[in-house]
């Protein structure tokens, strides 16, 4: 009863959000497609709404484009093509500053976010969803290959090369992300102030909604889709979040997600079932839900105690939801149904 009664209400909140079935007129433009492998939404209000949903839809496309790893002709295909040539490749603007971007945080984060992760993801079959256990030699073999720091990036040239034969640039953990902070841009320069954009768990909240109250999302419990954990109140914030629960397989009883540690070349445990990432910047929220699922609770607390521009709810697997406390009025805790305990976290 408990459970349905929950169902009942997330149905209601993803009503509430826009996020459900197509709406047009007074309720705005609704524009619904798949693009990066996910299915994406596009909800904008006022006269605006309908260039703005399908300016922003194009530049979702067009970006996808540019950064996907499966389409042969993208530039990222072909950075990854020329792997370990003596010639760099030339690069559009926006994948030169998404790759500085990503090399740079790396460093920040211990290497917990490595883009050069795509060996590894192909060996565990992530990438064509033929999924393998791969043995420790090939790991061993292939490890020395993810090094995001080895990458060469040339701004003013407008180039970028990988300089090893086998190395190979995956965006999967930025690029929507990346595109949120874009089709916001979009939406913004088109005239639209009222807008939500659910671009496959990175959700951006731009402005308010038309009632005035702000955007409400509900944060998924990651061990169990039909509950969560609370509902967020959002305003011209981006929530990005990750766990090993949305893409895996299961080999003897086994669960083998598909957000890997870079230092072992394994599924990430680092205690933590999911992060959820709140920033005004949807780039860096998608890029830190990522890497930070990674490090783990001791070391995403210490980041965001030393960094500023983001605000977490940290699922541990021990039951514990921890949020910090910029949250601590935006977000509803509701977990209790899922048998989760709730904290704050303070700086
Ligand atoms: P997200 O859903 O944003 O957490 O990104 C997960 C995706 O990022 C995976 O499907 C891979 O394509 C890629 N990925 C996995 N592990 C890492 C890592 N440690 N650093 C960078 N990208 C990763
Ligand atoms: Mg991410």
């Amino acid at each position: 009863m408990k459970r349905f009664f929950s169902l009942f209400l997330l149905l209601l909140l993803l009503l509430c959000s826009g996020c459900s079935a197509p709406t047009v007129g007074d309720t705005g433009t609704f524009n619904e497609f798949f693009a990066m492998d996910t299915i994406m939404r596009v909800t904008v209000h006022g006269d605006a709404g309908e260039p703005a949903a399908s300016a922003a839809r194009e530049e979702i496309e067009r970006l996808e484009k540019l950064l996907s790893r499966t389409l042969p002709d993208s530039q990222v295909s072909q950075l990854n093509a020329h792997a370990g040539e003596e010639d760099a490749v030339a690069l559009e603007g926006d994948l030169i500053s998404l790759l500085t971007f990503a090399r740079s945080l790396s460093a920040d984060l211990d290497d917990a976010l490595d883009i050069t992760i795509a060996p590894v993801m192909d060996a565990w079959g992530f990438t064509t969803d033929h999924h393998q256990i791969p043995t420790q030699a090939q790991l061993d073999a292939l490890l020395p290959l993810v090094d995001c720091q080895a990458l060469e990036i040339d701004p003013q040239a407008g180039t970028a090369r990988l300089p090893n034969v086998g190395m190979a640039v995956d965006l999967g953990a930025v690029a929507k992300g990346f595109a949120a902070g874009r089709a916001e841009s979009v939406i913004r320069a088109a005239g639209a102030d009222s807008a939500l954009l659910d671009l496959g768990r990175n959700i951006t909240a731009i402005g308010v909604k038309p009632t005035g109250e702000p955007w409400r999302v509900a944060v998924q419990d990651p061990q169990d889709s039909n509950l969560y954990l609370g509902v967020l109140a959002l305003t011209d914030q981006t929530c990005s979040t990750s766990g090993g629960y949305e893409r895996y397989f299961e080999e003897d009883g086994v669960v083998y997600h598909h957000i890997i540690d870079p230092s072992t070349g394994y599924p990430a445990h680092s205690g933590l079932l999911s992060v959820t990432v709140v920033s005004p910047d949807a780039l860096l929220a998608d890029a830190l839900s990522t890497a930070l699922f990674v490090a783990g609770p001791e070391r995403a607390l210490d980041y965001w105690r030393r960094e500023g521009g983001f605000e977490l709810i940290l699922c541990g697997e021990d039951g514990v939801v921890t949020a910090t406390e910029g949250l601590e009025d935006a977000f509803a805790f509701q977990g209790e149904d899922g048998g989760y305990t709730y904290e704050i976290a303070r700086r």
